[in-house]
């Protein structure tokens, strides 16, 4: 049998793997200007965990998790998102202390049963922040702008967002009536998928992918409408908090996110450069998660997870990738008892940071320019026996098919004034 990657899953190969450290290393610097301390969680945890957070009757819990038993038989999962795991984290290490705000962010990867196409793989990478322990609508407004923030870094100043508001834990006895009053003269006309969301948790029916229900759920109220007055007067904060620093976005009144835990404000990323899966970030409030999870107190969050690959396919169609730097200095190596030296060299100005490489392959030294060339060298160093004795190197300069002898003293300060480090 040929060994092969797993289907849905990927390598991430050169030069693809430059543009993920471009990406990690933007986000990071990003996310560390805002203040937030990232978090590394493990990549399995107890299968409870997600059962009990993202919500039985969802996708992800019913369809999409990878779940196995170790040795021991006790039930895993490889964690199909990131909050879940930061929230265990928090209450495990007692990272909250009162009035005192955690903002933590992640970047890695995450396992889902999807079926794959085009933006949608089993293994995927999110990157994601959480603000914990503020209830107030600023945080909301800071996650969104911070969000935006990350695509104006990366130069995409395109994207749009969708915000909608699915109300507290108090309103969702409200919410539920109302939306199962406006469905039950419809429900027998629905896939049997939907008859059960119906019964256990009506909000899940916006999951439904069938042409017919989703004609039906379109026709649902608007929830804004539905809920009690401090939700309301929430997204009003939400909402005027993003116009005053005019961050534009659509209310979509029938935005659910494929989550549970979600309460009042919700929010996603999207763009029209990408087709079906149009999805590039989405996140929202959790304020009741941390109780569902054991907390005593209530603990107040939002946060959002960014699709890696997804921003990188729009980035490519936009044809805004950066290249990676090239490496402008190749020492010639001669084998024989001048290796030595021009390895040292070679060592020297690679720890001065300059971009050197030395030939490994034990190929000729015609083989070795032709190489320089191809890949696109500004210099080659050449330091044979005749040069060794003589104290100096030869500094050949590709682009310009010149040549000068340099003690190695000179070299450095050469290098220094033509080469921006
Ligand atoms: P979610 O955790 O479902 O809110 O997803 C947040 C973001 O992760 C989405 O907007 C997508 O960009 C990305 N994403 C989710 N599922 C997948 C997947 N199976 N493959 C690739 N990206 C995904």
């Amino acid at each position: 049998m040929k060994l092969q990657s797993v289907r849905g899953t990927y390598d991430i190969l050169p030069p693809e793997s430059f543009i993920w450290e471009w990406i990690e290393s933007k986000t990071r610097n990003l996310f560390n200007c805002f203040n937030y301390k990232e978090i590394k969680t493990p990549v399995f945890e107890v299968t409870e965990l997600f059962n009990r957070t993202i919500g039985d009757c969802t996708d992800i819990v019913l369809k999409e998790m990878y779940t196995f038993q170790d040795k021991k038989g006790r039930s895993l999962t490889l964690r199909p998102e990131g909050t879940a795991s930061v929230v265990r984290a928090c209450l495990q290490h007692k990272l909250i202390q009162q009035n005192y705000i955690n903002k933590l962010f992640y970047f890695g990867p995450m396992f889902r049963y999807e079926r794959p196409q085009a933006g949608r793989q089993r293994q995927f990478h999110q990157t994601g922040i959480e603000i914990i322990g503020s209830s107030f609508p600023c945080a909301d407004i800071e996650a969104i702008l911070l969000l935006k923030a990350f695509f104006n870094e990366l130069g995409l100043d395109d994207i749009k967002f969708r915000i909608n508001t699915t109300g507290s834990r108090a309103s969702r006895p409200m919410l539920n009536q109302a939306l199962k009053e406006a469905l039950e003269p419809n429900i027998n006309n629905m896939c049997n998928d939907c008859i059960l969301r119906f019964s256990r948790n009506v909000l899940r029916v916006y999951d439904c992918k069938v042409p017919s229900c989703k004609k039906i759920i379109q026709k649902l109220p608007a929830f804004a409408g539905i809920l009690n007055a401090d939700d309301q007067s929430h997204f009003d904060e939400v909402k005027a908090g993003l116009d005053a620093l005019k961050i534009e976005y659509k209310v979509d009144p029938h935005l659910v996110r494929g989550l549970d835990y979600y309460t009042r404000t919700i929010f996603e990323v999207y763009t029209d450069k990408l087709g079906a899966c149009d999805a590039l970030a989405g996140g929202g409030r959790y304020d009741g998660l941390f109780e569902e999870m054991g907390s005593s107190e209530i603990i107040p969050a939002v946060g959002f997870a960014i699709g890696i690959e997804r921003v990188i396919n729009v980035l490519k169609n936009m044809k805004l990738l950066p290249s990676q730097p090239r490496h402008e200095i190749m020492v010639i190596n001669f084998g024989g008892s001048a290796y030595l030296h021009s390895l040292k060299l070679t060592n020297r100005l690679r720890c001065s940071g300059y971009l050197v490489d030395f030939d490994l392959s034990g190929r000729s030294v015609k083989a070795q320019f032709r190489t320089a060339g191809r890949e696109g060298f500004r210099f080659a160093i050449v330091m044979g026996e005749e040069e060794i004795i003589k104290q100096t190197v030869k500094l050949k300069d590709l682009f310009q098919q010149t040549e000068i002898e340099l003690t190695e003293e000179q070299l450095v300060r050469f290098l220094h004034e033509s080469i921006k480090k």
